[in-house]
């Protein structure tokens, strides 16, 4: 597979998403042309506020690899993660992060604490942003727009 199916996927995975009620993002785990774990939303689902579609996706790509660092790994999600995913992210030693949309209000990549330039932050992913940026900012929006109507 190549880096657009990949961000394909995780499209699929947001619009998935949507269809359970959930916002929509997706996330992929990719290594050497696989997929190793793809994951939506299951904040709701799960009652459970760290079920966001990138923490998911590191969780099972983990149990799948029985191990506690993904290096080597690319992680595909179609909005900028926030504090907690960019956190997990580092952790989990993924190699390179690409995102779709850019999130004002709650990243922290390139808005809020832009945790990957922190000090205290030990792992830095290379970070490909704007992939496939209008068909993730589309979806929520429809989704959003949906919501308060
Ligand atoms: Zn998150």
């Amino acid at each position: 597979m190549k880096r657009p199916d990949f961000m394909a996927l995780a499209l699929k995975e947001a619009e998935a998403a949507a269809l359970r009620g959930e916002v929509p993002v997706g996330a992929v785990i990719a290594s050497g042309g696989t997929v190793v774990a793809s994951a939506g939303n299951r904040t709701r689902e799960l009652a459970d506020p760290t079920a966001h579609a990138e923490m998911l996706a590191i969780r099972e790509a983990c149990r799948k690899l029985s191990a506690e660092r993904l290096t080597g790994h690319d992680l595909y999600v179609t909005l900028e993660p926030c504090a907690m995913c960019a956190g997990a992210i580092s952790f989990a030693r993924l190699r390179r992060l690409y995102f779709g949309a850019a999130d004002e209000k709650g990243g922290a990549v390139v808005n809020g604490v832009r945790f990957f330039t922190s000090p205290t932050c030990h792992h830095v992913p290379d970070i490909y942003p704007g992939m496939a940026e209008t068909e993730a900012a589309v979806l929520l929006k429809g989704f959003f727009r949906e919501r308060r109507d």
